[in-house]
Order: structure tokens, then C-alpha cells, then sequence
């Protein structure tokens, strides 16, 4: 089954136009083509991710180094460490207040 890249609504086979926002299949398809050939020719993007998020340094680092070269993906693993650093400061604070009591 396609889904419409706008929208996500489930398109019948044949559509040229999907039925609920009116983007084109063809066009639609044409992405959907690019984001796989974009994610399976891709540097594990995701594996990097939660290395970022386990080893926020590593994150840090990957970021600083793809940022020129993979934009995307050090982005992935600049916001992963950063996801991965403000929960850690988070449970900290917990801890800190639980502990406090
Ligand atoms: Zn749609």
C-alpha cells in the first residue's frame, strides 16, 4: 500500500492524485524512492544515534567532525547527546531532591 508523502492517507493502487490533499502520486512515490535510497546508502545514521545518546562525547564529537561533510547526521548525533545530557542532568536533579528529603 502507498501513502501520500503529505498526508499519509492510505492511496489506492492507480492513484495519480491522492484523494485527501491532492499531492501526486508520481511525486510522492519520487520521494519515498529518495528517502530509501537516502536511508539504506546512508552511514547508519540511527546506529550513530544511540551511540550519541549512550556516549554523549562521542555525539559531540561525530557532530563537530560530520557537521561540514553529513550534515544530517551529525545533526542526528548533536541532538541525540544533547537529548541524552538533559536527561542525565535531569536525573540528577531527581536524585539530588529525592535524596534531599
Ligand atoms: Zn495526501
Amino acid at each position: 500500500m502507498t501513502k501520500c508523502i503529505l498526508c499519509g492517507f492510505d492511496l489506492l493502487e492507480g492513484s495519480q492524485v491522492c484523494p485527501h490533499c491532492g499531492t501526486s502520486v508520481a511525486e510522492s512515490l519520487q520521494k519515498q524512492k529518495e528517502e530509501m535510497e537516502r536511508i539504506s546508502s546512508g552511514d547508519n545514521a540511527g546506529c550513530l544515534a544511540i551511540v550519541s545518546f549512550l556516549f554523549p562525547i562521542v555525539g559531540l564529537i561525530g557532530f563537530l567532525v560530520l557537521i561540514a561533510s553529513k550534515p544530517r547526521t551529525a545533526k542526528l548525533m548533536g541532538k541525540a547527546a544533547l537529548l541524552s545530557t538533559i536527561l542525565s542532568i535531569v536525573f540528577s536533579l531527581i536524585v539530588a531532591y529525592m535524596f534531599s528529603q
